[in-house]
């Protein structure tokens, strides 16, 4: 078989179905790594001919999280480029003189076939315990002739006749020589004159100069078929490489309807860095050299090698992530931090100057963005504020109220809010003055004024927090 020669190229081709899956970003990453190991072009390219599954705002989702991720195309539909358009709802024009042409030298054939009768064949097929796949029952018959059989249907499909030695065998960057099983009659173009991925993914990949095709291993049983679509065609074939499913810990493959994770937009949403998050896809199929597992996407691109992918699927280890997401947060200068917590807010003016001062507070102790802002949200929750019930039942109760009541008395006369201060005053009033082990003297007073049993250090937060709201606070917590 011959490849395409001249500059890599590479591409991600996602369908726009909904929520971006986790799985896009893995291969962009994979994809774009080689490709810029090798001087070549990453390409963004919409696959949207499935209309039945389509979904409008999915497009922009992957444009927002593949940009978060900082996986930056050369080439796709919102930036344009050599080889426009990159939508291939807009490139309908480019499928059909190829089924034309596949149906003109034999290789494809029409199918009038209802969806009626394909799905009695198939219970048949089944009950007979018979192999599945299309009967040819259209094969080398004329639209009148079909016509007169039962289970016809106006609008034909196009099938790929698949020859009997078809060859199921091909080379796999990562995987070596790798083995499909029989393909069936694959349908090529749709009763809605759409393609189907099939045709529509060869088609794009030979005109848009795609010299290696790195997916998922689902794929792997499609690949003879896309293998025959170029050599009928008389083009070069893309080389492959068939990265490993990433899997849940029960090595199901991790889909959206059973592992959160499976959204892109959920690491966003949870607080991840999008550094960590690249970093922790790249360890799910790569190991560098060394073993080390905190690389930067430089020192993947440098070491890149197909050799080095895993073929095993590795599983989603989100406790590796937090832990790689707090490396990560605790490498940040303090004021990235800052702005990235204040934006993962969404506060502004004074709120956003006060989770600024705080910040230092929490860098040491959060592995993501929502554990931080957890952590400081009661700074700038105002009227809002309120105890977690289940830090009320640990701290406040009988005995707490003597600890406010002290607690309130010293900070009352303080004579300036900071924090040497305010520490000094509160040991003594509720260490040496109540006789209380730390614990059980700050606890209460911890929880009444963060609303929680975590928080940043309690002197400097209520130093941020200031006295007026601090005394508030105290006081509500005695009533409750
Ligand atoms: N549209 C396909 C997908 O979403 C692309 C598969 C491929 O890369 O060939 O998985």
């Amino acid at each position: 078989m011959s490849h395409p020669t001249g500059p890599v190229r590479l591409r991600v081709a996602p369908s726009p179905t909904g929520d971006p899956h986790v799985g896009t970003a893995y291969m962009s990453l994979f994809n774009l790594a080689f490709a810029r190991q090798q001087g070549g072009q990453f390409i963004l390219r919409i696959e949207d001919t499935d209309r039945a599954r389509f979904q409008a705002d999915s497009e922009q989702q992957v444009y927002d999280m593949l940009g978060w991720l900082g996986l930056n195309w050369d080439e796709g539909p919102d930036i344009g480029g050599p080889y426009a358009p990159y939508r291939q709802s807009e490139r309908l024009e480019t499928y059909q003189p190829v089924a034309d042409a596949l149906l003109a030298s034999g290789h494809a054939y029409h199918c009038w076939c209802s969806s009626e009768r394909l799905a009695e064949m198939r219970e048949a097929q089944q009950k007979a315990k018979r192999p599945p796949g299309y009967d040819r029952l259209c094969v080398g018959k004329t639209r009148e002739e079909r016509a007169a059989l039962p289970g016809f249907q106006e609008t034909p499909v196009v099938r790929m006749l698949i020859p009997d030695d078809v060859p199921l065998e091909f080379d796999d960057l990562i995987r070596g020589v790798v083995g499909a099983p029989r393909p069936d009659d694959q349908v090529l173009v749709k009763t809605d004159g759409f393609p189907t991925y099939h045709l529509a993914n060869v088609v794009d990949d030979h005109e848009m100069g795609i010299t290696h095709v790195v997916r998922g291993e689902e794929w792997i049983a499609s690949t003879p078929k896309h293998i025959l679509l170029y050599q009928w065609m008389g083009w070069d074939a893309p080389r492959f490489a068939h990265m490993p499913l990433l899997r849940n810990a029960d090595k199901s493959k991790i889909s959206k309807r059973k592992n959160p994770a499976a959204r892109l937009t959920w690491f966003r949403e949870e607080g991840f860095l999008p550094e960590a998050l690249r970093n922790f896809l790249g360890l799910m199929g790569y190991s560098l050299p060394d073993g080390q597992e905190i690389f930067t996407f430089d020192e993947m691109v440098a070491s890149f090698d197909w050799g080095r992918v895993n073929t095993v699927g590795p599983v989603f280890d989100v406790d590796k992530l937090r832990w790689l997401s707090g490396h990560y947060i605790r490498e940040l200068p303090v004021e990235d931090l800052a702005r990235r917590i204040v934006e993962f807010m969404g506060v502004s003016g004074s709120e956003a100057d006060l989770i600024t001062r705080a910040t230092p507070l929490v860098q040491e102790r959060s592995n993501t963005l929502k554990e931080a802002a957890g952590m400081l949200r009661f700074l700038v929750a105002g009227e809002s504020f309120a105890v977690d019930p289940e830090a009320a039942a640990k701290q406040l109760g009988d005995g707490s109220d003597a600890v406010l009541d002290a607690a309130t008395t010293a900070l009352t006369d303080v004579s300036t809010f900071v924090t040497p201060e305010i520490e000094a005053a509160l040991r003594a009033a509720l260490v040496d003055g109540l006789g209380l082990k730390p614990k059980h003297a700050f606890g209460p007073v911890r929880v009444a004024v963060t609303g929680s049993t975590v928080s940043p250090p309690l002197f400097e937060s209520i130093e941020l927090l200031g006295r007026e709201a601090t005394l508030s606070r105290l006081a509500s917590a005695r009533s409750l």
